[in-house]
């Protein structure tokens, strides 16, 4: 069977995906009507099913990240079997990953500084109601690195203390010889069953999706875009823009791969992070997809992975740039070229302390704000249409991390070409 053919699952996700759309859209505009028609929708439908379901969906893949990442790392530092090779691609990936979100902040301050989203924008009452949460010193996120107790860490699914002791216990298990070899087996055997896992909870993806898109269109509408339609305009075309063009041209120019494969491969990954506006909870597929679908080596792919939906958010960094520019000309703040590369260096730190859940790119906006002077409350105007792009932002997140795995893995000869090629490769069929 052919990727065409009409029995994958990425088929059935997407026509999941545009079918919630279309009758969450449906269920908005009833809700507008008389009647108890609208009522049973709203509390049967939209809350009870959708509701019910898709979270079941989220939780049944979040409940697969920490095995997932746990076993998957160690064997991939494992099958390293060497501590300088996992040096050399932490440094490239950590660089690579720093430059492609100065990058997308770039993009995103030039077009909002073209068409200066926010010009002429009235400011009505009821926007200081916002709390700003004030970012964490250095000190205390570098030594919130390290677990003081692994169990915890795993308890409450700190991405990077998990990647930290993942590490360590990798590195000691080559380091072990012999006399670690059965744990290295155990963890071979376990990373097959824990990617079986995986591939069970996708095969249920298309009604979480349709679940989750439903719900999330029947509460928010479309409509609410109108007001700020510039600054959603200008961040959805940043975020295209970054995502063709910067992605394009690092997996044509530098990984030296077709860009039409990249994104077609990636398609299941993005509706995933597209339905749950979560890089953490889309680990499992992003790591499926780049490891099955596009050929990347266990080896490169368990660490570059996890460690991006943690540190790695193009997609947030360009939201908080449109958002600064929109917030200063909404207050009638001037923002000058010192301004302008504050943003840049705020906001791709930011990036890297904003953790791959729901809303959180738009708590760290508060950051960026505080750092060039503009009004915290300001953060408060956009709220409205944050969860849509959100979900936008989400998708091109995870498509980054998955554009540096391929150059990492590529110039570490830690990929199969072959398989990149191969149509059906990695494909879950259902019939
Ligand atoms: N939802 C985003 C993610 O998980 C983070 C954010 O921008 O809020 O990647």
């Amino acid at each position: 069977m052919t990727e065409g053919s009409a029995f994958t699952l990425t088929r059935r996700i997407i026509f999941a995906m545009l079918a919630g759309g279309v009758v969450g859209i449906g269920i908005n505009m009833a809700n507008g009507d008389v009647g108890g028609i609208a009522g049973f929708l709203q509390s049967v439908i939209v809350e009870g099913l959708f509701g019910t379901v898709g979270q079941i969906f989220v939780t049944a893949l979040k409940m697969l990240v920490v095995p997932l990442v746990f076993v998957s790392l160690v064997c991939g530092v494992v099958s390293l079997g060497d501590v300088h090779a996992l040096g050399r691609i932490g440094v490239k990936t950590v660089a690579l990953y720093l430059l492609t979100t100065a990058m997308a902040i770039t993009i995103a301050l030039v077009l909002a500084s073209i068409f200066a989203p926010g010009e002429g924008f009235q400011i009505t009452s009821g926007y200081s109601d916002f709390q700003p949460t004030p970012p964490p010193p250095l000190s205390k996120v570098l030594i919130g690195m390290i677990p003081g107790n692994p169990f915890a860490a795993m308890a409450q699914g700190n991405m990077l203390q998990l990647i930290v002791f993942s590490i360590i216990f990798g590195i000691s298990l080559t380091l072990s010889g012999d006399a670690g070899q059965p744990v290295v087996n155990l963890f071979t055997s376990l990373n097959e069953v824990v990617m079986k896992m995986v591939g069970i909870v996708m095969w249920l993806a298309p009604i979480g999706v349709f679940c989750l898109i439903g719900k999330t269109f029947a509460t928010q509408g479309i409509e609410v875009i109108a007001p700020l339609f510039g600054y959603f305009a200008v961040v959805v075309l940043a975020l295209g823009v970054h995502f063709f063009c910067s992605y394009g041209s690092l997996i044509a120019f530098v990984a030296r791969l077709s860009p039409l494969i990249f994104f077609q491969k990636m398609r299941a990954a993005m509706i995933f992070a597209f339905s749950t506006a979560s890089s953490n909870a889309t680990i499992p597929v992003t790591l499926r997809s780049v490891e099955k679908r596009l050929g990347v080596d266990n080896s490169v792919a368990a660490f570059t992975v996890p460690l991006g939906a943690t540190i790695n958010m193009d997609g947030t960094a360009i939201m908080q740039g449109v958002a600064t520019v929109f917030i200063s000309n909404v207050y009638g703040i001037g923002l000058g070229m010192t301004d302008y590369l504050m943003i840049i260096a705020t906001a791709t730190l930011a990036s890297i302390g904003t953790a791959g859940v729901p809303g959180v790119g738009l708590v760290m906006l508060s950051m960026v704000l505080l750092q060039v002077g503009l009004p915290v409350e300001g953060v408060a105007l956009i709220i409205g249409v944050d969860r849509l792009l959100d979900m936008l932002r989400t998708a091109v997140n995870i498509t980054g991390d998955a554009a540096v795995t391929c150059v990492v893995a590529k110039s570490e000869k830690a990929f199969d070409e072959t398989c990149f090629k191969d149509p059906v490769a990695g494909l879950l069929q259902i019939d």
